[in-house]
């Protein structure tokens, strides 16, 4: 059996039922897979993973997903939001210990003081770090003049996950509204492009009703995108979602954290010179879990440098890692767990995606 992956591996252009034959791949067959995706990580992007320092700016949101713990209709959620200084700090923090980027993270919303906000913090990192901390954001669908002012201010990397790439499953993990628009994600992902951001994207795995053949979507989705950076992780359930009523449909946590190994190391070979994120819902099923994923294929670690006393409240599924360390903890451990991997950090430097910039010429 195994001769057959080994010759799909072999194709220079992965065709979708080829996709679909990899993620149903038996563990001495993923094996291989997975040793291609090293070998393609350490020739195209090489071994250095690069830190983004990720701030939960706010759990506040607008929006409704059916999967996600901080979604406006959960009443039992605590709501914050950092105050400058919080998030100012928190960013010194990345820079005084050359992490070359900060990723600034939260629930959907689109007011003018909440844009406002965003906008003078961005400007106040770039001004205080001499222009040397990158910034990326992963705020949600924006209208072009919101990512335009957040661009000029000096960000230059957006994170908007597709979440799904079939449209019908898209609308069955969220409200049929306006605000819950397939077709805008997508119109949003084409702005971010057009503004000249560093445009990433991504996918929940192992969702309820997701198929093989769903995934072997996803992966083409991000390749017919050309995107040039990817955070995607296992989907974990919430008690305080509509989707937690799916849970005894799921296959099993550690499945469902194969299955991502998978996809990211056949994203790695698809797609050889792009940004992959080995995300903190890998950590959450397997306390190796983002080592692992640096293995496999994946390049970018985002360090949480969140106070520690909003980590519980920044909840968006069970058994979220690492909400009781403080940052330097955070950073000792991962040190040490990274080049247990094999790799090393790239301190000081943005670690921008080739992909981008090889487009770019
Ligand atoms: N609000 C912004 C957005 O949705 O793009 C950014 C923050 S949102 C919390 C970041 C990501 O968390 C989402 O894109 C989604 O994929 C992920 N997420 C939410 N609930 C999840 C769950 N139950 N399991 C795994 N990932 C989840
Ligand atoms: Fe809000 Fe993002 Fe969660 Fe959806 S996934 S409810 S937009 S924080």
């Amino acid at each position: 059996m195994s001769e057959t992956v080994k010759r799909i591996l072999n194709k220079k252009e992965l065709e979708k039922p080829d996709l679909i034959r990899l993620l149903q791949s038996s563990e001495d067959e993923r094996k291989l897979i997975f040793k291609k995706a090293a070998e393609i990580k350490e020739k195209f992007v090489g071994n250095k993973v690069y830190y983004r320092g990720l701030i939960e700016f706010s759990n506040l949101c607008g929006k409704n997903c059916f999967y996600c713990g901080i979604r406006s209709g959960n009443k039992n959620a605590h709501r914050y939001e950092l105050s400058e200084d919080e998030v100012l700090q928190a960013a010194k923090y990345a820079w005084e210990n050359s992490f070359g980027s900060v990723v600034i993270q939260a629930g959907e919303r689109s007011g003018k003081n909440f844009v406002g906000r965003i906008e003078n913090l961005v400007r106040k990192i770039k001004e205080f770090s001499n222009g040397e901390l990158g910034i990326t954001l992963s705020l949600g669908e924006q209208t072009e003049e919101t990512f335009r002012r957040w661009f000029d201010a000096g960000a230059h990397r957006y994170l908007l996950r597709i979440e799904v790439s079939n449209p019908d499953l898209y609308h069955r993990y969220h409200p049929s509204n306006k605000t819950h628009d397939y077709n805008a994600r997508l119109r949003s992902l084409y702005l971010l492009r057009q503004l000249g951001y560093q445009v990433g994207t991504g996918v929940m795995i192992g969702l309820p009703f997701q198929t093989p053949d769903d995934l072997a979507d996803d992966l083409i989705f991000m390749r017919e995108h050309d995107i040039d950076m990817v955070g995607m992780g296992p989907y974990i359930e919430h008690v305080d979602t509509p989707m937690y009523k799916y849970r005894d449909q799921l296959i099993p946590k550690i499945e469902r954290f194969i299955l991502s190994l998978k996809m990211v190391a056949i994203l790695r070979i698809m797609m050889k010179d792009i940004n992959i994120a080995a995300t903190t819902a890998m950590q959450a099923i397997d306390p190796m879990g983002r080592e692992k994923s640096i293995k496999v294929g994946a390049n970018i670690i985002m360090p949480n440098l969140t106070p520690s006393r909003y980590r519980e409240d920044y909840l968006l599924y069970e058994d979220k890692p690492c909400t009781d360390e403080d940052a330097e903890e955070c950073k000792r451990c991962l040190e040490a767990r990274i080049h247990m991997a094999g790799g090393e950090i790239g301190y000081g430097e943005w670690g921008d995606s080739k992909h981008f910039r090889r487009r770019k010429k």
